[in-house]
């Protein structure tokens, strides 16, 4: 199928300019071969590429330039499909826009085509061209350094007691993990993450229930959870649970039972952060809107989990302005690579800046990610770079260090 992929990276600074002809032309003879057409454009500093051919053909040499050390910062921002081909004609077209002014390449871009059609900036590869020519992207684009120019170092304040034992009868146990700001060293909240008594993940626990047994274990999981915080000598710091929004409207008292177990393990209600998940539609909206405002009134916040993904959209914006929204990790994994992810994030940054809505990554795994996402705005996060969950502890963080040279 004929693909068309676009991206846009950075040139290595010992890179000389003058050889660039000549790495256009050792492309083009490999390009020829797998059938892949296209146009490159470079300002002095960034390239920027349109690639078209078939798929088997476009995907290795992407990927191939993805892995190319003469370039950095590579991000991807558009993959599509066509009926035919934009610029057709063998080989790649190299425009370095220093010798034009912007009209005389978007004109000549256009005169390039191949297509049966006169090209028109209507399309959206071709949009990608003006906005790149017209040098109007820049605000979105973040310069980040190589991900190896951190260390991350642990501070070993690890809490692993022994035999961390709350209750023989609990069918349930927790794992604890930061999330942090870690430009400012400070650990904001800690989750508590279910597991079974021996450590296995929160789909372990659930899938041995059914019906409404599974938001009464929710529930009464929670007393669990609190128990443990404070065997782990928690004193004030915030801690962030989850809960099923069906568990405030199916289980009845739900608000007083969490308030009550608050109490009782010695916490306050303003420490708590409960984290709901829209994975079910919530058919009974009116009561969980109630539920939500029992928690509020008691000093409860509420974040919303997983968001961008699935049901957990921008609507609930809208009807619950939670105090923290957490975005799914799907939208983090590699994000410094994907246009399209780095514009949906910018999107919910900015939608709840105006909010005043605090964002948090979820599962940032890689340095890359983080500081692209530090870039846009975002500074508190969650993730196996920083800290893994620990069973029934709280692990020590690992603390990014610039490193000398950087
Ligand atoms: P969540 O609330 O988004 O929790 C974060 C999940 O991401 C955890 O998975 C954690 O282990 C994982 N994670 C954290 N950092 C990374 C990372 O860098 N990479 C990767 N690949 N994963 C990372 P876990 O513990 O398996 O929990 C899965 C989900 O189960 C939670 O997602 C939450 O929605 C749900 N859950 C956990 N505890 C409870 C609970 O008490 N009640 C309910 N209803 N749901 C719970
Ligand atoms: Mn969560
Ligand atoms: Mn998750």
């Amino acid at each position: 199928m004929l693909t068309t992929i676009i991206y846009r990276s950075h040139i290595c600074d010992d890179v000389p300019v003058k050889t660039l002809e000549e790495m256009v032309a050792t492309a083009n003879q490999k390009n020829g071969e797998a059938g892949v057409t296209g146009i490159l454009l470079f300002n002095g500093t960034h390239f920027f590429q349109l690639l078209e051919g078939p798929e088997e053909g476009v995907l290795p040499i992407y990927n191939h330039i993805c892995e190319d050390g003469r370039h950095y910062n590579v991000v991807e921002l558009m993959r599509d499909y066509a009926p035919s081909r934009r610029f057709g004609k063998a080989g790649m077209e190299l425009f370095d826009l220093r010798e034009y002014d912007s009209d005389e390449v978007l004109q000549t871009v256009l005169d390039k085509g191949t297509s049966k059609y006169q090209l028109t900036y209507d399309d959206r590869a071709l949009q990608f061209f003006r906005t790149f020519v017209e040098a109007r992207e820049k605000e979105n684009y973040f310069e980040i350094p190589p991900g190896d120019s951190w260390d991350f170092i642990s501070d070993g304040n690890a809490v692993k007691p022994e035999n961390l034992v709350i209750d023989n009868a609990a069918d349930c146990s927790f794992a604890f993990q930061p999330i942090i700001d870690p430009l400012a060293q400070e650990v904001v909240s800690l989750e508590a993450l279910i597991r079974t008594p021996s450590g296995d993940a929160p789909r372990a626990y659930f899938e041995s229930l059914s019906g409404d047994a599974i938001y009464e274990a929710d529930l009464n999981s929670k007393r669990v959870a609190f128990a443990m915080a404070r065997a782990l000598n928690l004193g004030e710091q915030m801690l962030s649970v989850n809960l099923l929004p069906m568990t405030l409207v199916k289980v009845p008292g739900a608000v007083s039972v969490l308030l009550q177990e608050i109490e009782a393990n010695g916490l306050v209600p303003d420490q708590v952060i409960v984290e709901f998940t829209e994975s079910e539609v919530i058919s009974r909206l009116d009561e969980f809107t109630d539920a939500v405002k029992l928690l509020k009134a008691a000093g409860i916040q509420l974040a919303i989990d997983h968001f961008g993904a699935g049901f957990a959209g921008l609507s609930l914006l809208a009807q619950f302005q939670p105090d923290r929204v957490k975005i799914n990790r799907a939208l983090i994994k590699d994000v410094h690579k994907s246009g399209p992810r780095q514009a949906i994030i910018q999107g919910i940054i900015k939608s709840c800046a105006s909010l005043e809505i605090s964002v948090c990554a979820v599962g940032v795994e890689k340095a890359e990610e983080w500081m692209w996402l530090e870039s846009a705005g975002v500074s508190l996060f969650q993730g196996h770079l920083f800290a893994a969950p620990e069973f029934g502890g709280i692990p020590a963080v690992a603390w990014p260090e610039k490193k000398s040279g950087f």
